[in-house]
C-alpha cells in the first residue's frame, strides 16, 4: 500500500492509471501539470510519482527537476511517448528511476511501481 502520485495532462489517462491503482489498494493523488505535481509533492509526499512528459505550464522533465532537488529520495517514474528517448535519457539522468512507454500495459505499470516500491 502506498501513496502515488500521478501526473498526466490527459485525463482520461489519469483515470485510467488512477483506478489500476486503488484497485491495487494504493493511494491515489492526481495532478493535471507539472507545477500541480510539485505543489502536491511538497504538500503530501508521495511514495512513487507517475510523471507524464509534455504538459502545458510546466513539464515532466522540469517538475521532475524540481521535485528532486526538493527531495533527492524522491521515486519518480516517467510515462512517455514513442520518440521522447532523448528526454528520457535527461530525465534519468536527472534522477527518474524507470520509464513506462505509453501505450502501456498494466503488468508493465505495475511491475515498475511494485520494484521501486519492494
Ligand atoms: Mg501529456
Amino acid at each position: 500500500m502506498a501513496k502515488i502520485l500521478v501526473v498526466d495532462d490527459a485525463e482520461f489517462l489519469r483515470v485510467r492509471i488512477s483506478k489500476m491503482l486503488s484497485g491495487e489498494g494504493h493511494d491515489i493523488l492526481e495532478a493535471e501539470n507539472g507545477l500541480k505535481a510539485v505543489e502536491t509533492y511538497k504538500s503530501s509526499k508521495p511514495d512513487l510519482v507517475l510523471m507524464d512528459i509534455t504538459m502545458p505550464e510546466m513539464d515532466g522533465l522540469s517538475a521532475l527537476k524540481e521535485i528532486k532537488s526538493f527531495d533527492p529520495a524522491a521515486r519518480v517514474v516517467m510515462l512517455t511517448a514513442l520518440g521522447q528517448e532523448s528526454v528520457v535519457l535527461e530525465a534519468i539522468k536527472t534522477g527518474a528511476r524507470d520509464f513506462v512507454v505509453k501505450p502501456f500495459e498494466k503488468e508493465r505499470v505495475l511491475g515498475a511501481i511494485a520494484k521501486l516500491l519492494g
